[in-house]
């Protein structure tokens, strides 16, 4: 164990030492890119070198060069940190190094996955009997989502896609909102559905999917197969679709819908948010993040297929007409990959450090800090709220779009807060998200004196 416990021991020291900085350190990367290459940029050394060194040198030159996302500050995207027990289940995932591709190669970890799948499924309120995957994030839960969709709604046109493929098959009508996120159209292009057969329908002052849109497109088309994605949460303003509305729409006209709630699904979680995704528990599959709002460790993503034999098919490698001894669950049967991480872990301990409540209790937490901050950014002199938080997401601008990207570099270049910048209805706007478990009273009154001090400059 002596080849361990240096390099661990290291590890574990620089670990805490930059968490327990990370209220002192700028929130933005100070070091350039000129910077980060020449420290490592080093030529591949021929001689090895003890684990150890590797280690303190690696720490060393990523210096100022490692965004702390990790911290209360960062109000950047859509990102989470990371739970104490989650990160630390993370570190035993690595030490244990399961391969989870199957129960035969690490049972424990297939059990956690099984018992965190459970869980995830009580939180969001979806059909116990759902399939599900742990996957690398809410871009594979899409490609994994829509696999099965691309199984299911061919099937019943009797074309098998697995063995046939999709070059004879009949075209896939992709519905859609304006509003819908870029990982969507990953998916489908990986899928070979075709960007071509996306119709991006209009949405309401809410930004919601218009019910009448969707109605009129699927009366346009009856005929023809068709999934309908659905969002609860964007990017922007975390906007969530009327899912009680609009999914009996779609099923009206056979269509399978999908539901993108990258971090917006974690809603359901709480008593005083759930009714913003009324109906979602009606929709065919649903993709979420646990690297987002549940603040675990990336990477980790969820899928979940209501029709369970769709998800088998698509994934399994095995013929979907064997029937396999029922009992353990191999990961690979239901997901993309094969040699995988055993992300399940961290998962597991994510939920059980906070417990029904807590993930309650972080929804509601990160939602009022979002109205904090968007409200009170946006009454200083010089702001303007363009959105106020219905949940975790809001957006300020500062006048017109080149003076409000200054004024969003020049806040992130205080290195007390950071936010990114959209451009939302044709203008300029600076995102406010709060994702992170660790986003404290205090963060949001240092990250508005930051802003009050630039707009004062
Ligand atoms: C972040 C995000 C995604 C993509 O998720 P990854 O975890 O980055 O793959 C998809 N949709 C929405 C709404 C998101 O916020």
């Amino acid at each position: 164990m002596v080849q361990f416990r240096e390099p661990l021991e290291a590890a574990s020291r620089l670990a805490l030492s930059y968490l327990d900085q990370l209220d002192r350190l700028p929130v933005a990367p100070t070091a350039g890119l000129d910077e980060l290459r020449s420290r490592l940029e080093k030529p591949l050394n021929n001689a090895g070198i003890l684990p150890e060194q590797v280690i303190t040198e690696l720490a060393a030159d990523v210096e100022g060069g490692i965004m702390a996302s990790a911290g209360g500050r960062f109000f950047g995207w859509v990102m989470g940190g990371s739970l104490p027990a989650a990160l630390a289940a993370d570190w035993l995932t690595s030490a244990w190094d399961q391969n989870a591709a199957s129960y035969a190669a690490g049972p424990a970890a297939a059990i956690v996955e099984e018992v965190a799948g459970a869980w995830l499924k009580e939180i969001f309120g979806l059909p116990a009997s759902a399939s599900f995957a742990l996957v690398t994030g809410c871009q594979m839960a899409h490609a994994t989502c829509l696999a099965a969709a691309r199984h299911a709604v061919l099937f019943k046109r009797g074309w098998d896609v697995e063995q046939r493929g999709l070059f004879s098959a009949s075209p896939i009508r992709l519905l859609t909102s304006s509003e819908r996120h870029g990982s969507f159209e990953r998916a489908v292009r990986l899928l070979g559905l075709g960007l071509q057969q996306i119709t991006y329908l209009p949405t309401d002052e809410h930004g919601r999917l218009r019910e009448d849109a969707l109605e009129q497109a699927l009366r346009a088309d009856p005929e023809s197969s068709a999934i309908v994605l659905l969002q609860a949460g964007d990017v922007n303003i975390g906007a969530y679709d009327a899912f009680e509305a609009l999914i009996p729409i779609a099923k009206r006209y056979g269509a399978w819908v999908h539901v993108d709630g990258a971090f917006g699904l974690w809603a359901a979680a709480s008593p005083l948010f759930r009714h913003l995704v009324k109906g979602v528990e009606a929709a065919d599959s649903w993709a979420t993040d646990g690297h987002k709002w549940l603040n675990v460790p990336y990477d980790c993503g969820y899928a979940f297929v209501a029709d369970s034999d769709a998800q088998r098919a698509s994934m399994s490698y095995r013929a979907p007409y064997l029937t396999h001894a029922a009992n353990a669950r191999d990961q690979m049967d239901w997901t993309p990959e094969w040699s995988r991480r055993a992300r399940g872990f961290s998962t597991y301990a994510a939920l059980r450090q906070l417990g029904r409540s807590g993930v309650a209790e972080l929804v509601e937490r990160c939602c009022r800090h979002a109205h904090s901050l968007v409200t009170r950014i946006g009454s200083l002199r010089g702001a303007e709220m363009l959105w106020e938080p219905v949940i975790n997401q809001g957006l300020v601008s500062f006048g017109d779009d080149q003076r409000t990207d200054e004024v969003i570099a020049a806040i992130v270049a205080t290195g007390e807060a950071f936010f990114g910048g959209t451009t939302w209805r044709g203008r300029r706007a600076m995102r406010v998200s709060v994702c992170n478990w660790q986003t404290s009273e205090q963060d949001v009154d240092r990250a508005v004196k930051a802003v009050e001090a630039v707009l004062a400059a």
